[in-house]
């Protein structure tokens, strides 16, 4: 079977999980009535210290859910360049909320207080866009599982209140930065006002996400979820899924990031231009092809006729994540394969 390191998002339910599917206790949720999933959304809204949760299918679904009830149709949500909410979710701010975006760019999609309370201008009256929200990505994706540092994260926090901005939380992979930096999920949960989480990530889940914030404002994301066709209904099933990920899958995510590291390093020893091993945190190893003639999609092609799936993200930018279904013996193939492909390329 291939090795597929396209993303965290391809590990299948494993049989533990699949019985604790099967045997959740379920309701209508559309009422309120599904047990599992009003358990799901409490266990994880207590672990970030927020009021309450509220399922979603997926992550955009989760962060579209937050950040229109922060910022109204019109005002304007900054984030960074390269951020999930303004590169991957197909304009959804704009189609659905009518929120406009501008960005900050930042190397590795690292976090600097600074660099986004410059741009920040609420309040601009009748003529330019006013923001209302600040969005931070933890860990970064495309920044390559950047974890994002706790002291910048306070100091957004405390430039957000001078100038009366929220914050939203992009945790997709929040499981990552937590296992990597030792910061607990209640510390993060602190300094943002809305948060979203993916169990469908590292945590192995086949689908879910959670948005976190006040009963208010779950309560009002909860009619939008139904307006926008995600009201669902003997969902237990899934939560069942993610009581069983968060019960299971959380601190392992250090061999993930062990493997990720390993990958880096072998990849470094052939070439010191296509990776820095130090900045590979998490479970995310971008390569930097720079330096060669090759594009990313024909790395890609030729990885794939070894048997390892990869993603190009740009011309001269590859992908590795790993996860749950990547093992110790097919690190040692990718690292054979990948090894063999950059040598023959030199
Ligand atoms: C995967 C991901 C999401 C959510 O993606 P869905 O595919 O909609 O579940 C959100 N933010 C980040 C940073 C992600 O990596």
């Amino acid at each position: 079977m291939a090795i597929d390191l396209r993303s965290d998002t391809v590990t299948r339910p494993s049989q533990g999980m699949r019985d604790a599917m099967a045997s959740a206790p379920v309701g209508d949720d559309v009422y309120g009535d599904d047990p599992t999933v009003n358990s799901l959304e409490e266990r994880v809204a207590a672990l970030f210290g927020k009021e309450a949760g509220l399922f979603a299918p997926t992550g955009s679904l989760a962060n579209q859910l937050a950040i229109r009830s922060l910022v109204s149709p019109g005002d304007e949500l900054i984030a960074e360049t390269n951020s999930h909410i303004v590169r991957a979710e197909l304009g959804a701010a704009a189609v659905f909320s009518g929120i406009t975006t501008r960005t900050w760019p930042a190397k590795n999609g690292l976090l600097k207080a600074s660099d986004a309370l410059d741009i920040a201008r609420p309040n601009s009256g009748p003529y330019l866009v006013s923001t209302t929200a600040i969005a931070v990505e933890n860990t970064h994706n495309f920044g390559g599982g950047t974890v994002q540092p706790l002291d910048e994260i306070k100091a957004l926090r405390v430039g957000a209140d001078a100038l009366g901005l929220a914050l939203h939380l992009d945790g997709a992979r929040i499981w990552n930065a937590h296992v990597a930096s030792g910061v607990s999920f209640a510390e993060y949960g602190k300094y943002f006002d809305t948060i979203s989480v993916c169990l469908s990530k590292g945590l192995g889940a086949p689908i879910g996400s959670i948005m976190l914030s006040t009963k208010e404002r779950v309560v009002a994301s909860r009619v939008w979820r139904k307006r926008y066709g995600a009201g669902m209904r003997q969902v237990g099933i899934l939560a069942g899924a993610a009581h069983y990920a968060l019960d299971h899958n959380i601190e392992r995510l250090a061999e993930d990031h062990r493997r990720a590291k390993a990958l880096a390093i072998a990849l470094a020893k052939i070439d010191s231009t296509l990776v820095d091993p130090a900045l590979v945190e998490t479970n995310i190893v971008g390569l930097d092809l720079s330096s060669y003639a090759v594009t990313a999609s024909e790395v890609a092609a030729l990885a794939k006729e070894k048997g390892l799936w990869v993603s190009a993200l740009g011309p001269k930018y590859l992908r590795l994540v790993t996860h749950l279904d990547f093992d110790d013996a097919q690190c040692e193939e990718a690292i054979s394969i990948l090894t063999h492909i950059f040598t023959s390329l030199k």
